[in-house]
């Protein structure tokens, strides 16, 4: 499945989704989670694009200026070091994206439902 197919599966839904999967495993890591609840914050008042590959942020303190950031990081105009709110927006479009395609969860036979409505007769 192309890249461009999973960006285009993100909605509300799947970034919630992400967010709380990653809010989870961040509970230890205060650098991470104050970063990634910037980036929630961030995504919903920053004119951005996102690929499946590449996120384009235009940046709200300098006019004109955009940053991209990709899986290897952030562009090279970026003078944020560690972990910041760009790459935490990155990780939870691409966990979005992620969780928006995921098949469901499979679902019983038409055999597995005659055995368990057969069991419940059973009981009864
Ligand atoms: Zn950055």
């Amino acid at each position: 499945m192309s890249n461009a197919i999973l960006a285009q599966s993100i909605n509300r839904t799947t970034v919630g989704h992400a967010l709380r999967i990653l809010r989870r495993e961040y509970a230890h890591n205060a650098t991470a989670l104050n970063a990634l609840n910037k980036a929630s914050v961030e995504l919903s008042m920053t004119i951005w694009s996102f690929d499946g590959e590449t996120l384009v942020l235009e940046s709200r303190t300098t006019i004109g200026h955009k940053y991209t950031v990709t899986a290897q990081g952030c562009d090279g105009s970026c003078k944020a070091r560690g972990s910041h709110w760009h790459l935490q927006a990155f990780e939870l479009l691409m966990r979005a994206a992620r969780i928006a395609v995921q098949p469901a969860k499979p679902r019983m036979t038409d055999e597995q439902y005659a055995a368990a409505v057969a069991a419940c007769d059973d009981l009864f």
